[in-house]
């Protein structure tokens, strides 16, 4: 299975690598149709405390804005990680979802061959990628991170 989930973590990194200078990542993000929608309270209560949520039908984001602040208060009042902005910690849990719905709507996004491969995947295999790739995401994007990437990600569960 190793070279299918190179091939698919490439084939999605360069995706991602599309969003357009100057577009923000919700925008990017609405314009391929999914919805995004920011609620205040996530409805998991007890140790599973989702951030955020990708339902495919109609495709649609949830951000669960009261874990996203726990979450910050843990990095900048636990941990000590200054200058991290919740709207970054938002970014993460977008990218996260959104890369569920490259998977789930893998033959919308890609050609069909990739997005045969791409659908070959099973879903633990693609949760681990989402991860390793919203990882790699980060490292580019915000290299200015680098140091607490993985304080950050450490307790990122999206
Ligand atoms: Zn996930």
């Amino acid at each position: 299975m190793d070279t299918p989930k190179a091939d698919i973590r490439h084939i999605l990194i360069d995706y991602l690598a599309r969003q357009e200078p100057g577009t923000s990542l919700s925008e990017w993000i609405t314009g391929m149709g999914i919805e995004i929608r920011e609620l205040e309270k996530s409805p998991r209560r007890g140790t599973l405390l989702l951030r955020s949520e990708y339902q495919p039908n109609p495709p649609t984001i949830l951000i669960y804005q009261d874990v996203i602040e726990m979450w910050h208060t843990k990095l900048v009042e636990e941990m000590g990680l200054t200058g991290i902005e919740e709207s970054l910690l938002k970014e993460l849990c977008l990218v996260h979802e959104l890369l569920h719905d490259l998977f789930v709507r893998a033959k919308t996004h890609f050609p069909r061959q990739e997005a045969r491969l791409i659908r070959k995947i099973s879903l633990r295999q693609e949760e681990f990628l989402v991860r390793e790739i919203v990882r790699d995401w980060m490292k580019s994007r915000y290299p200015q991170y680098n140091d607490p990437l993985n304080q950050i990600l450490d307790i990122h569960e999206c």
